[in-house]
């Protein structure tokens, strides 16, 4: 893999992390961890082998709000805490909405394909910049607001 695409990617999993962490650390009392790992697991089709191919390919069925809505619901059948699952779908929804907005957008009525996208450099330079502002800024709106920093 060419360098390129390896910071591009790197950059690109950095701002998936942050943006589900700082969400979930903003706006809820769970684990920020956990928007770490569920701002990550769509991307986990990185990890299919080619062959499988449609839907299980990247940006396949693990970028479509079905599977959000299964993975929420499956952390709060497995937790039992509402606020875990508000948590995981902070985390799984952030990255989602960020690459529906990219030129190769989602699939948002899965199973059905479609194709629309506005076509966003959503990972662009500027755009990376911004959304880390914007999550430092949540999270300094967090720390100051007079709740407790775990
Ligand atoms: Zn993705």
């Amino acid at each position: 893999m060419e360098i390129g695409r390896v910071l591009f990617l790197g950059g690109a999993f950095l701002t998936h992390a942050f943006v589900g962490y700082a969400l979930v650390r903003g706006f809820t009392d769970a684990d920020p961890r956990i928007g770490i790992v569920f701002g990550l697991l769509p991307d986990a089709d990185f990890c299919f082998p080619a062959a499988w191919g449609w839907p299980l390919v990247h940006r396949g069925v693990t970028h479509t709000p079905l599977f959000a809505l299964t993975v929420v619901a499956g952390s709060y059948a497995i937790s039992r805490y509402r606020e875990t699952a508000v948590a995981v779908g902070l985390a799984i929804g952030s990255h989602l909405l960020i690459d529906s907005l990219s030129p190769k957008g989602i699939d948002w009525l899965f199973p059905l394909e479609t194709t629309w996208s506005p076509g966003l450099p959503v990972h662009s330079p500027t755009a990376t910049v911004l959304l880390w502002a914007v999550s430092i800024g949540l999270l300094r709106w967090r720390a100051t607001d007079g709740r407790t920093i775990d």
